[in-house]
């Protein structure tokens, strides 16, 4: 039977989407970290550069640790001028600091790589320092481990980029198809999975029929036409709406046998095989109320939101809120210092009025909330739960595990629809730390 996933309508407000990525001025600096939760997810990467060396571009300079962590590339050619704490998202990072030469010096050490086999292959995806450019950070190379260890017979590649504003996928769908191309290619010869979806909104209707004419003569590959809907590119609502596959709460995708990878992650691990360059650079759409020329740029990784900005005619008014990602599920930065990271599709900069948030009142128990979710959570009863006071952690901890908090993946789509402006996503990426730490420590004997 057909079920329906509850899912929103939303503004689209991707004014950026005809514009062609264009490759910014060389930023005299960048800065870039090598922390979880910044450059990937997993442990710290370890820093294999020191103060005062020279360094050029793809050169390792910090190397990874563990399957969650990356490899970290320099972006420019120069020197590194520090070795230094970074904050972001609230948390400490080390950074690598690094100033420009000009010359964009290629490290003499790269080469193609050249698998001969499944393993090569994805040793070869793990020293391109690729993660999932949707948002997780999580490395490709690891994703494809753990796939081929099940059978996976659909990749399902994400090209629905359903948050408003960004339009960084759109661009690289219509300008770099030989490189989704050459990615599925990879899959088809290493991972032997039969089956290729290509997941596009509506709303991108010549990046459909580019890549329609491109796969016009592989019958494995199909481009499938969803509809423009929040929070379409979410991985449970994708895999139903373009496999009607559901995943239950728990449940691994891979033991569906589908493999979901961002359109820009399957791209960017082809352009490694096609040109031997680590990750240093990706495309983001620049947008926003206080952005004088809202746009779609190449940028090196670290480079600044300050010098972002300025390769977009600087900003038209003060800035309220900067944020890495779109408007639902992005994340706010500190401040214009703040750095761009692998995961980061986009930076919204909204004026002080757009910033504005409406005071929340209290719970008028509409359940408009409870409706929206695509994934049947109680975001109300998460709220009830965080509220209990000290000394009834046992009570909370109960009501957040039987209402399943861990699986919220922060969409936003409740507290959007809540009339009482309720900050219920925050709330619920609050419960989700606080049951995760609460595990933690009655697995540590803590508590
Ligand atoms: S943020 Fe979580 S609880 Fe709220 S709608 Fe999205 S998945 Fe559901
Ligand atoms: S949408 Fe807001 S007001 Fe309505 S039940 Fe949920 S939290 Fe309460």
């Amino acid at each position: 039977m057909k079920r329906t996933i509850s899912s929103l309508k939303l503004p689209h407000l991707k004014s950026t989407a005809p514009m062609a990525a264009v490759r910014m001025p060389l930023p005299k600096e960048v800065l870039i970290p090598c922390s979880p939760m910044t450059s990937h997810s997993g442990v710290h990467s370890e820093p294999v550069v020191q103060v005062g060396d020279h360094v050029t571009v793809g050169q390792l300079i910090a190397a990874e640790k563990d399957r969650g962590s990356s490899n970290i590339h320099a972006s420019v050619s120069g020197t590194v001028k520090a070795i230094e704490p970074y904050m972001s998202g609230g948390r400490k990072a080390t950074a690598i600091r690094i100033e420009s030469d000009g010359k964009m010096e290629k490290c003499p050490d790269l080469k193609l790589p050249e698998p001969a086999n499944l393993d090569e292959f994805l040793q070869c995806v793990r020293q391109s320092g690729v993660v999932g450019l949707g948002g997780a950070a999580y490395p490709v190379w690891a994703k494809l481990s753990a796939a081929q260890k099940a059978h996976i017979q659909t990749i399902l590649i994400n090209g629905a980029e359903c948050e408003p504003f960004i339009t960084s996928d759109h661009r690289l769908m219509l300008e770099h198809g030989d490189l989704i191309q050459k990615g599925i290619e990879l899959l088809k010869k290493y991972l032997g999975s039969e089956e290729y979806i290509i997941g596009i909104e509506k709303n991108k209707p010549d990046a459909i029929q580019a890549l329609k004419e491109r796969f016009r003569d592989d019958p494995a590959v199909k481009i499938m036409e969803l509809g423009s809907v929040y929070p379409q590119g979410a991985k449970q609502v994708l895999l139903y709406n373009a496999t009607g596959k559901v995943v239950e709460k728990g449940q691994r995708m891979a033991s569906l046998g589908v493999l979901i990878i961002n359109v820009s992650s399957l791209a960017k691990m082809a352009e490694y095989f096609v040109t031997g360059m680590p990750m240093v650079e990706r495309i983001i759409t620049v947008e926003g109320s206080a952005v004088k020329e809202p746009k779609n740029l190449i940028v090196p990784i670290g480079v600044s939101v300050r010098d972002v900005v300025e390769a977009c005619g600087g900003l038209k008014e003060e800035p309220g809120k900067i944020i890495f990602g779109g408007a639902m599920m992005g994340k706010t930065q500190e401040s214009l210092d703040s750095v761009i990271l692998k995961a980061t599709n986009a930076v919204v900069i909204m004026n002080q009025k757009d910033a504005q948030k409406a005071e929340p009142t209290p719970c008028i128990h509409c359940g408009r909330c409870v409706s929206v979710c695509p994934l049947g959570l109680n975001p109300v009863a998460f709220s009830n739960a965080m509220e209990l006071p000290e000394g009834m952690d046992a009570q909370r901890a109960a009501i957040l595990q039987k209402e399943q908090v861990n699986v919220c993946m922060e969409c936003g789509c409740c507290s959007y629809v809540c009339p009482a402006h309720r900050p219920l996503a925050e709330n619920n990426t609050a419960a989700r730390g606080w049951i995760r730490n609460w595990e933690k420590a009655q697995k540590e004997g803590g508590k």
